[in-house]
């Protein structure tokens, strides 16, 4: 039996330490390794959202050190924190994403520092309340774990237009928010999916514009929504940080 070689025990050793907006819980953690960027890219051809997340649950599990850390209790802007702290200590604060103008349908690399993004706490944990008079709709803020519950693979079915992606994602996603629905007959709670999404697909568009904008109002942590500038053209659109596009490889 070879003994181990002594430079083992120092291979891992760098620990950051960040506090997460929403629980404030203190988290320890290493930067991504070469390894786990392996591991991570035997999904790349995965079209389907629910697979891809659960893929940087695993990248979130194997950096974090604290004990008795569970990625399914992150709320989930905790979890895109973390993820966005994972990645400046793994690659640096700058990150590059290609951008498809939607006016002079050009592509164009867009450069973000990340340390400048804004940044909003969570303040008030409890549920937000939307009112519809007999109906009043209980939003959460959600978890991980409320995700992982609703959110499943086969309600992305194969062959779906973006756009068609882009729909259903919106549907279970405030969906998902809802924790309990009040009506004068009493409260429901625990409802299941189906029904939140029967709800949800069925209410005027005027509620669900109001739904929309209260659960928008949860959001915390960095923030995402970013105005971007077409070189070419001059167009100016706000979008969303792809977590997911080359966000650590
Ligand atoms: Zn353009």
């Amino acid at each position: 039996m070879s003994e181990k070689p002594n430079f083992l025990d120092y291979v891992n050793v760098y620990e950051f330490e960040c506090e997460l907006p929403g629980s404030k819980q203190k988290v320890k953690f290493k930067p991504v390794t070469t390894g786990q960027i392996k591991k991570l890219l035997t999904y790349e051809n995965e079209t389907n959202y629910v697979i891809q997340e659960q893929a940087l649950d695993d990248l979130i599990s194997s950096s974090v050190l604290s004990e008795g850390f569970s990625s399914d209790e992150l709320y989930i802007y905790d979890r895109m924190y973390l993820l966005m702290e994972l990645r400046k200590k793994t690659k640096g604060e700058i990150l590059e994403f290609k951008i498809d103008c939607p006016k002079c349908k050009s592509q164009s690399i867009n450069r973000v520092n990340l340390d400048e993004l804004e940044m909003k706490q969570l303040e008030d944990v409890n549920d937000q309340l939307v009112d519809f008079g007999d109906v009043k709709v209980y939003l959460r803020h959600m978890k991980r774990k409320h995700q992982k519950r609703d959110i499943t693979p086969n309600l992305f079915p194969k062959k779906l237009t973006s756009t068609q992606q882009g729909y259903i994602f919106q549907v279970l996603f405030h969906a998902c928010a809802i924790n309990k629905i009040e009506t004068p007959k009493g409260i429901d709670e625990n409802i299941d999916m189906k029904n939140r999404i029967f709800f949800i697909e069925n209410i005027p568009m005027q509620q669900m514009e109001m739904i929309k904008n209260t659960v928008e109002s949860m959001e915390f942590g960095w923030k995402l929504e970013n105005k971007i500038q077409c070189p070419h053209c001059g167009h100016e659109e706000s979008e969303e940080i792809p977590i997911q596009q080359n966000f650590f490889g």
